[in-house]
């Protein structure tokens, strides 16, 4: 079952986020990157920041953060959440991305367990038209282990 129900509505893939879309959907995350300057950026967006050079590249990041900040929702704010509070939706920095940050949910955690400087590690929830990244609490277990294990079990 997916982290929030997957009727929730969302914008179609536009020209600056495409790649991103594609990107998850391969089980890949990736963040935008100037090409003139270098500078790391997310939300996709078609100009830098920084030094306003259009082109950019797709960097894939191992999707390993931080928790930023976080907050649960008591309140549902459509009516396919009704029965999905409380849940958080986090801001997950990314130190190995130049520290951008994602907004997201961080998954297999209680409101106790959840706290600022959490480390998590992305984890791709496959819906019938998209994939989204969520995120859950960094094992001490490498991934890959962990992965071999949940496919033998
Ligand atoms: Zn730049």
């Amino acid at each position: 079952m997916p982290y929030l129900p997957a009727e929730l509505p969302r914008l179609p893939p536009g020209r600056d986020d495409l790649a991103w879309w594609e990107a998850l959907r391969r089980h890949e995350l990736v963040v935008q990157r100037c090409a003139a300057c270098g500078a790391w950026r997310h939300p996709p967006a078609p100009l830098c920041a920084r030094c306003h050079a259009t082109a950019c590249r797709w960097e894939r990041v191992g999707g390993h953060g931080c928790v930023f900040s976080y907050t649960w929702v008591h309140h549902p704010s459509h009516p396919a959440l009704a029965g999905r509070v409380p849940y958080n939706v986090a801001l997950v920095e990314l130190p190995e991305a130049g520290g951008v940050r994602l907004v997201s949910n961080v998954i297999e955690v209680s409101p106790g367990e959840l706290h600022v400087g959490l480390a998590v590690e992305v984890v791709f929830e496959d819906l019938e038209d998209v994939t989204l990244p969520r995120f859950r609490p960094a094992s001490p277990e490498p991934l890959s282990a962990r992965r071999a294990r949940d496919s033998a079990g």
